[in-house]
């Protein structure tokens, strides 16, 4: 199938269900919510591992994205596009439906800045890495990383093998958009 496909002509309603995390808000790693319910077990047990040894140095880690169903994936790649103006650009940014490791469960945002901060200094420890320069709150699991280090960073999610479609991406940098990867 035709991956460009226009697919933007048809309103879904999205909420709660499809793993919506209201915009300024976030919820607990203990949240009984979709969003964080469609975790993969080991990333979510990582994070709670985590979130449990930073709030001993103070820190509320938090969650503000995580398990997205497809039709949420695919509005926030609709924002990015319009709010972008081109699918290019929207691709530094949100993946597709297809492709998004939220959509399979196996990435997180976390937040506030100080808790992003703090799961990038420490993260490594129980696994979570980070993936892509332009989004510092974006987290996966790499158990491998407890040994090796996080592995190196993407500039951005259209420069993620998992993501390509064989394009090369030269525009340049725009300011951040809420939606990712
Ligand atoms: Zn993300």
């Amino acid at each position: 199938m035709d991956q460009s496909a226009r697919t933007a002509t048809v309103e879904v309603v999205v909420g709660e269900a499809d793993g919506v995390i209201p915009d300024g808000t976030s919820v607990s790693v203990y949240a009984d919510v979709p969003a964080v319910r469609g975790l993969d077990r080991d990333l979510l047990k990582a994070l709670r591992r985590a979130a449990r040894a930073a709030a001993l140095h103070g820190i509320g880690l938090r969650i503000n994205g995580g398990w997205r169903s497809p039709a949420r994936q695919l509005r926030l790649l609709e924002n990015a596009i319009e709010r972008l103006g081109s699918r290019e650009e929207a691709a530094r940014w949100v993946a597709t439906p297809e492709t998004s490791a939220h959509v399979a469960g196996q990435a997180v945002d976390v937040g506030p800045v100080a808790a992003a901060a703090w799961l990038a200094e420490h993260g490594t420890r129980y696994g979570l890495c980070r993936v892509y320069r332009n989004e510092p709150w974006h987290f996966e699991l790499r158990p491998e990383a407890a040994r090796y280090g996080n592995p190196p960073l993407y500039a951005n999610p259209s420069e993620d093998p998992r993501h390509r479609r064989g394009e090369r991406h030269t525009a340049a940098d725009t300011s951040a958009i809420a939606a990712d990867a």
